[in-house]
This record gives structure tokens, sequence and C-alpha cells, in this order.
């Protein structure tokens, strides 16, 4: 039985469709009043165990089940319970008094009872009061609760960084991935050449179907590497005359938005432009930034490079330039 929210009972009845015996229900203003409200619903024997547990404490498992119903056989009700590790204080207006913690325990969920007796022990419940647990209930009403062990990891979703804790603890498995890209673009005639993203005014330009931007190009197919998506000429063939003349960065963006689309991140890219001229010294700053913002990632996880080939080969001779790339990029298991 989910107690929820009035206005998101909806919903859960869509996440739960498929689930047998799972059902939602709309919950109260208090948190005892939601018990109830669940427990209203319950269709069973009095004597049916009944667990009662915050969504809050996202982490419980089976073992924590056991536990409770295991103590609930010689018990009116079975909670998880951790000692108190730390030196408790309570600060007064001025003071600060320390209290003694002998004998004092932090109370988790799931708590076990036996429904009846629990739907009892809250129907006796003074109405101008507030329960912080069914345990308290239970134990108002005359009932036996025995504690088990508590769990560090029963704890509850309160503060910011509780959350980026859980998120540590419930994050997928990643695996990293490497692809690398290679590009070669021959020069032609022209004033300016772009290169990963960024326009250098040269005495020639590379001559390709899109703007010819061999390193985003080679970047785009090591990302899609990484990712087993093909290369560039796969999703922008260059027979189709949308891409021609086209800024290359779209490919890029695209290709970024294929790793976010499959859960992945990016966790670095390295380029290097193989060339006599033009020098990219000057310009590899700027090449670093506009790809981190293509990329979305910080300047320092991108890296551009760039070396001659001494005047040998195609690119020594003027030929042409080439880029190399590679990509580590972070992928759900
Ligand atoms: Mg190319």
């Amino acid at each position: 039985m989910i107690v929820a929210a009035a206005d998101r009972v909806a919903d859960l009845h869509d996440s739960l469709s498929g689930l047998d015996n799972c059902l939602a229900v709309a919950g109260g203003e208090t948190r005892a009043q939601s018990v109830q409200a669940g427990l209203a619903k319950l269709e069973a024997a009095d004597d049916m165990p009944v667990l009662i547990h915050d969504a809050a404490r996202p982490f419980v498992a089976a073992t924590h089940i056991q536990a409770v119903l295991a103590a609930l056989q010689t018990a009116d009700g079975a909670i998880p319970a951790l000692p108190m590790a730390d030196t408790l204080k309570r600060r007064d207006q001025a003071s600060v008094v320390t209290i003694a913690r002998d004998g004092l325990w932090r109370a988790q969920t799931p708590q076990a009872f036996r429904l009846g007796p629990l739907r009892a022990a809250y129907a006796a419940w003074p109405a101008d009061q507030e329960p912080t647990d069914d345990a308290g209930v239970m134990e108002r009403a005359g009932g036996r609760v025995a504690l088990v062990p508590g769990d560090p990891l029963l704890f509850k979703l309160t503060y910011p960084e509780d959350f980026a804790m859980a998120e540590r603890l419930a994050g997928p498995s990643r695996t990293l991935r490497i692809g690398q890209g290679l590009d070669a673009h021959r020069w032609g005639p022209g004033e300016a050449v772009w290169l990963c993203g960024v326009r250098i005014a040269h005495d020639q330009a590379l001559v390709g179907h899109s703007d010819a931007d061999a390193g985003l190009h080679a970047i785009t197919d090591a990302v899609l590497g990484a990712i087993g998506e093909g290369d560039i000429g796969d999703h922008f063939p260059p027979s189709d005359p949308r891409w021609k003349g086209v800024s290359s960065d779209r490919f890029l963006t695209h290709a970024v938005e294929r790793v976010a689309a499959r859960g992945g991140r990016i966790a670095n890219v390295d380029v290097t432009l193989v060339c006599e001229q033009p020098r990219i010294g000057p310009h590899r700053q700027a090449m670093r930034e506009r790809l981190a913002g293509l990329l979305g990632l910080p300047v320092d996880r991108v890296s551009v490079k760039a070396t001659t080939t001494e005047g040998m080969g195609f690119t020594g001779r003027g030929e042409g330039l080439m880029a190399q790339a590679v990509a580590a990029v972070e992928m759900p298991d």
C-alpha cells in the first residue's frame, strides 16, 4: 500500500500497473494520518503482520524486513534502531548542555506490528497530539516494542547532502568507453580555415562537403565510436544536400546529444591536428573553449594538440590537414 499526496495518486496508479497486490492510496496532512489511511485500506486478518516504512529511506533491504518480522514473534512491535554514536548537546539561549546518550537510540523504519493491535493503538491515540512514529503509538497503548539492530543504510533523505549520498549509493555502475576518430581534408583555395570550431585566417581553405573542419569531424567520430553508433557519415551522409557547407558544430552537438540520450557522459576529449600550416598554438585556447562549450565540459577536460610531420607525407607536403581524436565516455552498464 503506497500512501502518497492526493494529487500524486493517479501517477502512482500508472507506475504500479502490472504489479500484483500493490495499491496507491491518498494520504493525509500528517504522517500519522497517512499511516492510518493506508491501514484503513488493508484487508487482512487482525494478526497479519504489517510493516510501515518511510519512502524517504530508500535503501531498505530484505534483511531489514526479515529482522523486524522475526522480532515481532515475541513482541507487539519491532523496529530497527541505532545507538547514538555522537555526544548529544542541547543548546538553550546562552548555554550548551551535554546530555547523557546512554540508553538513547535512533528509531528507523520499517516498523513491524500486527494489523489489529496497531489499528487499535492508533484509535486510542489522543487527537490533540502528534505521534512521531508508529512505535510510539504502540508504546502508548501499552504494547512492547522490540529493537533490532538498525543500519546506517536506512538513513532518511532529509538534507541536500543526504540526496547526494543517496545518488552515489544508488547510481548506476558505469563503464568507461574509449572512441577514436580520424579525419583529413585537402587544402584548396580560400582565405580562412575552420578548425575545432574556430575560424583562422589563412591563405588556403580546407575542401569538403561541409565546412571541412577536420578537428570537429575527428572528435565527432571519436564520440560516436565510444558509444558504438557508427560514424559521422552514417548520421550526416555527404550525399545529402542538407549538409552542404554546413557548420560542423552541429555534427558534434548531435553526437553529444546521442551520448546524453543513452544516459552517458563524456569524460574527456583529446584531439591532435597534424599540419605544417597554419600555426595552431595561438588558437589553441580558443579551440579548447569552443569545444568545451559544444561538449558541455570544463575546459580542463578538453585537450587540443598540434604537430607537424617534419615535411613528410601528405600533411608535410601541404596537400592536406589531418586530425586525430580520442574521446572517453562513461556509459551506464
Ligand atoms: Mg571530414
